[in-house]
């Protein structure tokens, strides 16, 4: 990838090196509940008859008066001067990129998310969340987590080494923004609600390989307008789509795979979303649901 010199996103939270990924402690009591949060807690436990211990998270939540979601005030927000770091914050400033320029072709405007650079585990309006998720989206403020540790998993453990295949990564985690934005996610909450558990599996399945689609979007427009790629990162996107492919990733842990249990899509899907949004750059091939 042609990444170097080229714009940074100034949409990225440094929370690494913060102790619990900035916003809250482990273990113990939960941070930030002063005497008066106990008390409150107490008294609702005894007159309610609910568990203390629920009522102090909520307390708590409410104490910190939305410093979970939006810590702003310790985060930097300047350029991450490492190299990874500063790998991402280009990667993602080329997405936005993208992404405003499609959705003004459409007459829409494209808000863009934050990209939330943390290590070891971090809070985020989602939860509280460890590395072992692996990289995520929280629509809920709008944010894609990302512990940069989890590049070496993909190279050693998946197999899929290279700055595309990580490109891909992030690429994929923006695709549940604009799914967000576009109001997919929403709907797909809301329709999971209705069904089975097997049925709810095919539709989170829908969901991932949109993303997947429109990663391949992105990479379409980044080479077309910017010439971004360079010869093997195709490939490599398409083996890091395929090397965390549900059929792989059971096969691996188990030596048997489990259709119905599938949240991702196959290896093969995987690849083939991937692709065919990169073939078209068009949003409208992403249709996973029909
Ligand atoms: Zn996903």
């Amino acid at each position: 990838m042609r990444w170097r010199g080229r714009r940074t996103s100034s949409n990225v939270e440094d929370r690494r090196g913060m102790r619990g990924g900035g916003g809250m402690r482990m273990g113990g009591r939960p941070a930030g509940v002063g005497c008066g949060g106990l008390v409150i807690a107490l008294l609702a436990a005894y007159f309610l008859g609910v568990d203390p211990a629920a009522v102090l998270q909520i307390v708590s939540g409410l104490e910190q008066g939305g410093q979970v979601a939006a810590p702003q005030r310790e985060v930097s927000t300047s350029t991450p001067n490492d190299e990874l770091g500063q790998f991402a914050a280009t990667v993602l400033a080329d997405t936005e990129d993208t992404w405003n320029r499609v959705f003004a072709e459409r007459g829409r405007r494209y808000q863009e998310p934050r990209l939330v650079l943390f290590s070891g585990a971090v809070a985020s309006a989602c939860g509280y969340n460890s590395a072992a998720v692996g990289p995520f989206y929280c629509p809920a403020d709008s944010k894609v987590y990302l512990d940069l540790s989890f590049f070496d998993q993909l190279e050693r453990r998946f197999g899929a080494p290279g700055d595309f295949a990580q490109a891909y990564v992030i690429a994929h985690e923006v695709g549940h923004h604009i799914q967000n934005q576009l109001g997919i996610s929403e709907h797909v909450h809301r329709q999971r609600q209705m069904v089975s558990k097997a049925q709810g599996n095919q539709l989170s399945v829908k969901q991932e390989l949109q993303a997947d689609c429109l990663a391949g979007v992105w990479a379409y427009h980044a080479q077309r307008d910017r010439n971004l790629l360079e010869p093997g990162d195709l490939e490599e996107g398409l083996r890091a789509a395929s090397a965390i492919g549900d059929d792989t990733l059971q096969k691996k842990a188990q030596g048997y795979t489990v259709p119905e249990s599938w949240t991702h899509g196959s290896s093969e899907q995987r690849m083939t979303w991937f692709a065919r949004g990169f073939q078209s750059g068009d949003i409208d091939v992403c249709d996973t649901f029909n």
